[in-house]
């Protein structure tokens, strides 16, 4: 061993690298996190071939990494598996279809590509206007049902820990509205939910009840850190930046003024600027011809340099990059779908393992047995998942998982056709069903390869949507007394890996405490986002995929370990006793990125989204999140209601 290498391990053993929550045990490991840096540029196949002298299973362990426990930890971000295949479809692998494809016989009424909640929004919908005697079944490619609304659990000291891997928030809606009357019809007849209480000793501490209150911030009980790259070894933390109004950042004068107006929301209250009052206002358009960045600038007074340098990609309107690569509009998108705010400060809420409940509620209300236990919240958060139940003979629907669509055709002209043909992969063999009708709900990148007979008009709109990619870390720690000596609940760095987390209080339900103390177990979650600024929007997302997906597991476990250890050491924080797991949830295309023109058309051409909403092309109707341009499961229902109403109306006939 070089004295290089000695060190190295000294110093993994500092941070807990040897500790035993997170093992994976596995040969490879060494070879693949010293490599590394070489492997930049391969996909996950090709870093097995590269691993060669290990097994395959060896190197999708170091990949993939702990996946918590429970029915979830198979199933952490993009499985190892759905992406090798998902790699082949793209580089034209089931086309023509292997010879030894496996016809099963099956004819359905519909069969919905993606069990997201959009996919599970469009079964749901079929049922219920096409009648129960139509059939439907959703192909998903995950081990689970719910796309990016799901969740990782962990046992931490006896204790059964929850957090969202994607999809967190919902918003209070309008009581009578569309969504509310969706949301109760799969039970989720109460939107506001009740959270934990303070328990701890010592004053109460400000708490959100999400990722992204940042409740701390307005109350003094948040923190700057700024390391290494600021020049300052150990690092330095400026807690209660708002209150001290940055005095002590080591900061240019006008980075800390802007900032100061932008954290204490004086940059929102001082900007004369009217919000669009509906998609398609004049105002609407104007934001949607220009980029988010400078938009931010004009609106609130900001240099460009200090928006990439601080505010990016976190401030980038939920859309997965900075504001450079972004639509104005995109910041404004979701607002139009109107939550209820009524004044109590109780619009958002969030279920502990996030929109997993809601994807959960869904399968209970499809198939009533697929979930043990009642309807509604507690049942299906509780209950376990009955997975023979999902995909049953004689069931009128079927939810068939681990199964990726490789292949959607129409048997012939699609002007006339009477039925599709649809391949999908399964345990390495293909197999082959009908269809009368199909709904698109896996996302524009996957869509796109699959339909083979999709003409150039919906081509070239969905060659126009730009996905990026977001790996979500969640990180159990035994205890969080460490920020309570710091007197912070959140904080916020600009360099490294993440850029912020917050303690929140959990709602209280599925067996999660009643209360909260910093002596207990949590999760802490990063959401890491890969943004280029300066480069095009579809550029940044290949980048940040070739990145995410090339790095394993270990090497990101190192890089949280030791940016917990540089931010807390001083606090008492240890990290080989005090991290008790971390599972990385890595979404290759997590969000859709719109650029400037995407919502409403550029250079007198139609807005790529209307083109693939207008109308079904012959038997195939398109939905998913990113049909919108917004990432809000509200959209995954709506474009799924818009989509399977097509199929109704223009489509599916009575004697199909
Ligand atoms: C990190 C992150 C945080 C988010 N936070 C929020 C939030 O707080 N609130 C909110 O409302 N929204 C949030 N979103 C947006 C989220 O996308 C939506 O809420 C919603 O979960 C999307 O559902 P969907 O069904 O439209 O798409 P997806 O969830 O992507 O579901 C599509 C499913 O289809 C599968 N699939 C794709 N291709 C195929 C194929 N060929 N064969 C079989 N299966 C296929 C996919 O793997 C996936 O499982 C977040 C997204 C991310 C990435």
């Amino acid at each position: 061993m070089t004295e290089k290498n000695k060190k190295a391990s000294s110093g993994d053993r500092a941070i807990g690298m040897d500790a035993s929550i997170t093992r994976r045990d596995f040969l490879g490991s060494a070879l693949l996190a010293s490599g590394a840096s070489a492997l930049n540029g391969l996909n996950p196949a090709q870093i097995l071939a590269t691993a060669g002298a290990f097994s395959a299973a060896d190197a999708q362990a170091d990949w993939t990494g702990y996946g918590g426990v429970g029915e979830y930890s198979r199933s952490n971000g993009n499985a190892f598996a759905v992406m090798e295949v998902g790699h082949k479809m793209r580089d034209g692998a089931y086309e023509p279809l292997p010879p030894d494809t496996i016809e099963t016989g099956e004819t359905y009424d519909c069969v919905i590509v993606g069990g997201g909640i959009s996919g599970l929004a469009a079964a749901l919908f079929f049922q219920r206007k096409a009648g129960k005697d139509k059939t439907c079944l959703i192909l998903e490619n995950h081990p689970i049902f719910g796309g990016e609304a799901k969740q990782n659990e962990f046992e931490v000291d006896g204790k059964r820990l929850v957090a969202h891997q994607g999809s967190a928030i919902y918003l209070v809606p309008y009581p009578y509205s569309f969504i509310a009357r969706f949301y109760d019809s799969i039970g989720l007849h109460t939107p506001k939910l009740t959270y934990q209480r303070w328990s701890g000793t010592g004053p109460e501490m400000t708490l959100g009840r999400t990722p992204y209150d940042s409740a701390g911030l307005s109350h003094g009980q948040y923190g700057f850190w700024f390391g290494a790259e600021f020049g300052q070894d150990p690092g330095l933390w400026l807690v209660d930046p708002v209150g001290k109004k940055m005095e002590g950042a080591p900061l240019s004068p006008a980075a800390r003024r802007e900032l100061l107006r932008w954290f204490s929301g004086a940059a929102a209250d001082e900007s004369k600027f009217d919000p669009p009052k509906y998609e398609g206002d004049e105002i609407s358009r104007k934001l949607d011809a220009i980029s988010l960045e400078q938009h931010m600038m004009e609106r609130y007074g900001l240099s460009r340099e200090t928006i990439r340098t601080f505010l990016s990609p976190v401030e980038g309107g939920g859309s997965g990059l900075g504001p450079d690569a972004l639509s104005a509009f995109s910041e404004y998108a979701a607002d139009l779908l109107h939550p209820w705010d009524d004044g109590s400060g109780e619009v958002v809420q969030m279920f502990p393992g996030g929109n997993t409940t809601i994807a959960r509620l869904m399968v209970k209300a499809l198939l009533p047995g697929s979930i043990d236990g009642p309807e509604g919240v507690e049942g299906v958060s509780r209950g376990a998942v009955n997975f023979a139940a999902l995909d049953a003979r004689g069931s009128t629907a079927r939810v068939r998982l681990s199964s990726t669509a490789v292949s959607v055709r129409h048997d012939g002209d699609p002007a006339k056709a009477s039925a599709l043909s649809i391949a999908y992969a399964k345990d390495g063999k293909v197999f082959s069903v009908k269809a009368r009708s199909a709904v698109m709900a896996g996302g524009s990148w996957t869509a796109k390869h699959i339909i083979k007979d999709l003409p150039e008009a919906q081509r070239s709109a969905y060659a126009q949507f730009y996905r990026s990619p977001c790996m979500m870390a969640n990180v159990a720690v035994r205890n969080w007394r460490f920020l309570q000596k710091m007197g912070i609940t959140g904080c916020r760095w600009f360099r490294g890996i993440g850029n912020y987390f917050d303690v929140r209080r959990q709602a209280v339900c599925g067996g999660v405490e009643p209360t909260i103390t910093p002596d207990a177990p949590i999760v802490l979650t990063l959401k890491v986002l890969y943004s280029y600024p300066g480069y095009s929007t579809e550029e940044q997302g290949h980048r940040g995929r070739g990145e995410m997906i090339t790095t394993p597991f270990r090497e990101y476990e190192r890089r949280i370990r030791q940016q917990f250890t540089d931010m807390f050491r001083a606090a008492g924080f240890r990290a080989e006793q005090d991290i008790a797991g971390i599972v990385l949830n890595r979404w290759g295309h997590a969000y859709l990125t719109p650029q400037p023109g995407f919502f409403f058309g550029s250079n007198g051409q139609r807005a790529p989204r209307d083109v693939l909403r207008a109308a079904p092309f012959g038997r195939i109707a398109f939905a998913n999140t990113d049909l919108a341009g917004a990432m809000d499961h509200r959209y995954s229902i709506l474009e799924a209601h818009r989509a399977v109403g097509q199929l109704l109306d223009q489509v599916v006939s009575r004697e199909a």
